[in-house]
């Protein structure tokens, strides 16, 4: 479980989030959406500590992040991002075994028995001994979720990791993270694709200018935006 109470982020004068409060319950899937520039990625950002935030409190899992506990709170989640982020020079299989082994001081060929039913789970295990740039983006990408997985994440963050593939290859990334949904996965996603909101996530959250706006189900949300902007953020993209 995540959660945010009253976060501020500050790039110098400008503010990127403000008085943030979020909860999201084990198991639950939530939806970030919002214009270019609102702050999402600098929320979920926060929440694995790659940005510190200013003010306000966050926890992930009951661990507050804090500077001493960066690490410890980053070991709960697993992160996922829109350009893939692999390691060209290592192999898929290499790719998903390099963190357990150095981080979780996993022997090889566990890491490697894990390495392989991830990647089995994401449907490309028969790609294991290629480099990232022979598989197609969508292929990549369920590697970076196998890779992200690996590490027993007790979260999963999502920055648009649809957004940098060609159309047909967006539904196999979907369904992946639809499923790991399903099985229970608490999961923070940032992504544009509506149908994915309306048909997986238990929550929608609507940011703009570095606040919540709107945190509401689902059907609530496309039917009903309480706000203009949120109204008009809709209409824009759908
Ligand atoms: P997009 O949909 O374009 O990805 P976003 O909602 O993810 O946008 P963020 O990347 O979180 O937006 O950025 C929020 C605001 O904070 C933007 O105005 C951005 O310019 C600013 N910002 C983000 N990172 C930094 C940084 N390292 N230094 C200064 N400003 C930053
Ligand atoms: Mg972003």
């Amino acid at each position: 479980a995540v959660r945010m109470e009253g976060v501020y982020k500050r790039f110098g004068d400008f503010t990127a989030l403000r008085e943030v409060d979020l909860t999201v319950k084990k198991g639950e899937t939530v939806v970030i959406c919002g214009p270019s520039g609102s702050g999402k990625s600098t929320l979920i950002r926060c929440v694995n500590g790659t940005e510190r935030h200013d003010d306000g409190l966050i926890y992930v899992n009951g661990i507050e992040m804090t500077k001493a506990n960066v690490d410890k709170v980053r070991r709960e989640t697993g992160m996922v991002f829109q350009n893939f982020n692999l390691f060209p020079h290592m192999t898929i299989l290499e790719n998903c075994v390099l963190a357990p082994m150095s981080t979780l001081k996993m022997p090889r060929k566990e890491a490697e028995a894990l390495a392989m039913a991830l990647l089995q789970k994401v449907r490309v295990e028969d790609q294991a001994r290629k480099f990232p740039s022979q598989l197609s983006g969508g292929q990549q990408q369920r590697v970076a979720i196998a890779r992200a997985l690996a590490m027993n994440p007790k979260v999963m963050l999502f920055d648009e990791p649809t957004s940098a593939l060609d159309p047909e290859m967006v539904k196999e990334v979907l369904e992946t993270m639809k499923s790991l949904a399903q099985e229970g996965m608490t999961m923070m996603c940032v992504t544009h694709e509506m149908g994915f909101a309306r048909e997986v996530s238990d929550r929608v959250i609507f940011m703009n200018e570095g606040q919540i706006m709107e945190i509401e189900k689902p059907e609530a949300f496309f039917s009903n935006p309480k706000s203009e902007r949120a109204r008009l953020f809709l209409s824009q993209i759908i």
